[in-house]
């Protein structure tokens, strides 16, 4: 299916590894132009070189915090007003619930809430005054089935959930979407540290640890990146016009909604 975005414009932060990746190099094949960022020079340097001579786009590297109003502003003018804009940042540590002060509560909430907040602030109006835009925000399955080591997470990604719910809705008319995907667990390091994490705790190997999480999936796998950026590339395509505010979940069937 040509997806019909040739040509366009995307700005995807936090792209050099894992998820975000998985999105940079789905939109680079469809043909789209990227910018992309990470804290990281190097690996972001790779990850773009290799996408460049994989599929002939242009790609710019924009290294930094993207959860600092530097990094953001650096990241945004070299952007300039891009046609499609996936947020993503790193996810906050597990703990207890006991664990967290408000420093750490400000933290979560700069990187997947009040981050992605700025960025759409910063794109939307130039792709509503343009008639057409894609958004995407990278968010979490923890969202719909919230996730108790992840208590920093939850609160976060629910804020950034219930300003979406209602912004989407306020700028679909000018053409713009804005959507999120809910990744359950993906074969990214995030994905590994978390693994560590239950090894240690429990006292158990890597793999047991990884075996243990793979049995809580119906579908018995961790998800790739490279399925999760397919996912996200349909919603940035023409085709993904009329799907507005939602929360879409890529978990092999984790999370048991019947609505
Ligand atoms: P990952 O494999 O650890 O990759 C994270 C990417 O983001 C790297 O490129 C990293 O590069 C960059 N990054 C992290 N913090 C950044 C920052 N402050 N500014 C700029 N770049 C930053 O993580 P992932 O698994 O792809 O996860 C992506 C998001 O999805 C996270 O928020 C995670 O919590 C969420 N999620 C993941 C899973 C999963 O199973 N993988 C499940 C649910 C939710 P640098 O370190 O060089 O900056």
């Amino acid at each position: 299916m040509d997806l019909g975005i040739k040509g366009k414009r995307a700005l995807v932060t936090a792209s050099s590894k894992g998820l975000g990746l998985g999105c940079a190099r789905a939109l680079a094949a469809e043909g789209v132009d990227l910018v992309m960022n990470a804290r990281g020079a190097d690996a972001l340097q790779e990850a773009a070189e290799a996408i460049r001579s994989e599929f002939g786009v242009s790609v710019t590297e924009v290294a930094g915090d993207i959860t600092t109003e530097d990094a953001r502003s650096r990241v945004l003018d070299l952007a300039d007003h891009p046609d499609i804009l996936v947020t993503n940042a790193g996810g906050p540590p597990p703990g207890m619930w006991t664990d967290w002060n408000r420093d750490d509560f400000i933290k979560a909430l700069d990187a997947n809430m009040l981050t992605p907040i700025a960025l759409m602030k910063a794109c939307v109006p130039t792709m509503m005054e343009r008639g057409w835009g894609r958004v995407v925000n990278i968010t979490s399955q923890s969202v719909k089935s919230p996730i108790p080591v992840l208590g920093l997470s939850n609160s976060a990604r629910a804020g950034l959930t219930g300003y979406v719910a209602g912004t989407a809705r306020q700028v679909a008319s000018a053409g713009v979407t804005i959507n999120n995907l809910l990744p359950g667990i993906h074969d990214t390091d995030r994905a590994t540290a978390l693994d560590t994490g239950v090894s240690k705790e429990k006292g158990i190997d890597l793999s047991e640890a990884r075996a243990g999480r793979e049995a809580t999936i119906p579908a018995r796998r961790y998800g790739t990146a490279a399925e999760f950026g397919a996912a996200c590339a349909f919603l940035c395509s023409q085709h993904a016009g009329f799907i507005v505010g939602q929360n879409v979940l890529l978990d092999g069937g984790a999370v048991n909604l019947s609505m």
